[in-house]
């Protein structure tokens, strides 16, 4: 298939009354966000939204994101919207939240994965706004990489997995949240964090009171275990080196890598710190600074694939607020290897 490939940083562009009617029309282009960039078709189209697994290599059980534009979007994807959810959308959209309900009758299986909820949110990317308004359909958009492989988080990481796949590619630069949305359900008894993200647990309890916060973001699901959000069953973020993550300060990491110096090993550590390693050294981002971690995380695992890295040892991130979200994209990545210094 030939890809289109767009370079757009204007909301008015006219090119996105092109990718508007081509999504409209049931094709998949892939579309910036601010948190990640998303493969994108109509939601509501089922033989669409199978091409948006296809080119993926994504399994039919992990349902993806419905993303619209306009909370008159909403209601006829939802059973019904409870005050909490609204609460949540009136504080968080346009923005990184993704809400779960009950679905309606409208949204195919093949979106919901089979399940009978569906994960809603809208975007404040002026770009993916903009396609939105231009195609007037929800769009299903998970993140726009081969299955397991680290989100694509600029046009250039889109094109190493998608060329050739989709319709087409519109690039409008990095994103600036850089890890996936926060997905929280609203769809049990009580709310329930299933991802984190941008909108933090503690930016969540400022409006619901206490939230309930999956075990699956911290640890590996326990085997026989049914996922609450069956993307988290899945190998994810995962460079093709073998990551381990070390728990400890600057001068142990230091002293560990001085032991481990072995060809093909690279140090993923924060910014600042590479010269003083013993080891080639990618940097995701500075020890303090959560936001610039997250923004910078998976170009950086991008980056240890094209180095020819074989084992990687990262520094071990804060899990504090938006901290959480890096940490647990990177113990993903690491597939729970955590050695304690
Ligand atoms: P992605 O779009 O690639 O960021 O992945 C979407 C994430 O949201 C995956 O981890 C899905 O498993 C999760 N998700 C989407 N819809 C639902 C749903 N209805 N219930 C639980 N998790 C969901
Ligand atoms: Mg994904």
């Amino acid at each position: 298939m030939n890809t289109t490939y767009y370079v757009i940083n204007d909301p008015a562009d006219v090119r996105l009354r092109q990718v508007g009617t081509l999504l409209k029309d049931g094709g998949v282009v892939a579309i910036p966000t601010e948190t990640v960039y998303g493969l994108a078709a109509n939601a509501l189209d089922s033989a669409a939204v199978e091409k948006i697994f296809a080119a993926k290599g994504r399994p039919a059980d992990n349902p993806l994101i419905v993303h619209i534009h306009d909370r008159a979007q909403w209601a006829p994807l939802v059973a019904e919207i409870p005050p909490a959810a609204a609460a949540l959308a009136d504080a968080f959209w346009p923005g990184p939240l993704t809400i779960i309900l009950k679905k309606s009758a409208l949204v195919p299986d093949v979106t919901s994965g089979g399940l009978d909820t569906v994960a809603v949110r809208m975007p404040s990317h002026p770009i993916a706004r903009a396609i939105l308004q231009a195609c007037d359909v929800p769009l299903a958009a998970p993140s726009a990489n081969t299955s397991g492989k680290p989100s694509p988080t600029d046009g250039a990481a889109v094109r190493e997995d998608m060329d050739g796949k989709i319709d087409a590619i519109v690039d409008s630069g990095p994103c600036s949240v850089g890890v996936e949305s926060t997905v929280v359900s609203l769809a049990g008894d009580v709310p329930r964090l299933l991802r984190p993200g941008g909108v933090t647990p503690e930016m969540l309890e400022s409006v619901l009171g206490s939230i309930d916060i999956d075990d699956a973001v911290f640890h590996r699901l326990a085997a026989g275990k049914t996922a609450a959000s069956p993307g988290m069953k899945y190998k994810h973020y995962a460079p093709s080196a073998q990551v381990i993550l070390l728990k400890g300060d600057f001068a142990a990491y230091r002293a560990f890598l001085a032991a481990h110096k072995e060809p093909g090993t690279v140090a993923l550590c924060f910014d600042g710190e590479e010269t003083a390693l013993p080891v080639p050294a990618v940097s995701y981002g500075a020890a303090t600074d959560s936001a610039a971690q997250g923004q910078r995380l998976f170009e950086a695992l991008r980056e240890l694939d094209k180095q020819g890295a074989k084992t990687v040892y990262a520094r071990f991130p804060s899990q504090d607020g938006f901290g959480l979200a890096v940490f647990n994209r990177l113990i993903r990545a690491a597939a729970f290897r955590v050695i304690e210094l």
